[in-house]
């Protein structure tokens, strides 16, 4: 079965997952190749079988460049460490997870390759980074689209996962079934600490990462919520290195003789430090 047609099959068996981003209204299904609401808006399934459910281009700053070097260190395991802590708390919490804000499809093909069960979509809003995502990974259906315009269903979804993406939390509120719960990753105060060091050595501003406020609104929507801190070095090589400089936007105010300069030396290591913070939606 092509992609396309395992994409229709999904579509047609789990539309009450999702809502149209124009009208709210309920999907009828896919009609002649295209996913059709209610008031009849339509949204083409597209050959790899992703789906489209922006009304107007989004403007984005990443680059085709930059998610090809995400994919690939993603591969090399960088982000592992982290997904092996989220694991446990998710994978008894089967029944359907959404990525927020999915990138190039890493993570959430990670934790399908241990075993997390249950249905499985991921978003973003980069048409670029959904393009990768389904071109290489088919552990869950991608989907373009914007968290401000969702068209994901009301307390459909057990688990959303935000890793390292933003957070809009009246709509995760929304989306979650009661008793699911959120997990989100925010990065620690020496995330990439060598490549920080590297190229903004002295500029207080740029070199530290303040997440406390990111941490008060979590709290506050979810009072429970558990933290859990995760910190690992992951050595580089040089093709690796350059892959960091790429993915990461650190890099984008850079000095381009500090960024030559790096290059040039290369990093040995690099720190991942990040916090995982997971909350419930009250029953
Ligand atoms: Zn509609």
């Amino acid at each position: 079965m092509s992609k396309k047609q395992q994409a229709i099959e999904f579509l047609n068996r789990n539309r009450h997952l999702f809502q149209c981003p124009v009208c709210s209204n309920t999907f009828l299904g896919v009609q002649e190749g295209s996913f059709v609401c209610k008031e009849g808006h339509s949204f083409d399934v597209a050959k790899k079988g992703s789906l489209h459910f922006l009304l107007k281009p989004s403007k984005n700053d990443y680059g085709k460049e930059m998610l090809r070097s995400r994919f690939a260190i993603a591969q090399d395991g960088l982000f592992n460490g982290i997904l092996d802590e989220i694991y446990p708390f998710i994978q008894h919490h089967t029944g359907v997870t959404l990525d927020i804000g999915c990138g190039e499809g890493s993570h959430l093909d990670y934790l399908h390759g241990k075993g997390l069960q249950g249905t499985k979509i991921g978003f973003d809003i980069s048409k670029e980074a959904i393009q990768l995502a389904a071109a290489h990974f088919t552990a869950a259906f991608w989907c373009v689209a914007d968290l401000a315009q969702s068209p994901f269903a009301s307390h459909s979804y057990d688990t959303l996962l935000n890793i390292f993406s933003p957070s809009n939390y009246d709509e995760f509120s929304r989306l979650l079934k009661p008793g699911g719960q959120v997990v989100k990753v925010i990065p620690g105060e020496y995330h990439l600490y060598e490549l920080r060091q590297a190229l903004y050595h002295g500029d207080q501003e740029k070199d530290a990462y303040s997440n406390e406020l990111v941490f008060k609104k979590f709290k506050e929507h979810y009072p429970d919520a558990e933290i859990k801190p995760v910190r690992y070095t992951f050595a580089l090589n040089g093709e690796q290195t350059k892959h960091l400089l790429e993915m990461t936007p650190l890099s984008w105010n850079a000095s381009q003789e500090k960024i030559d300069a790096v290059l040039a030396s290369g990093l040995e290591e690099i720190t991942v430090d990040a916090v995982i913070l997971m909350g419930n939606k009250q029953e």
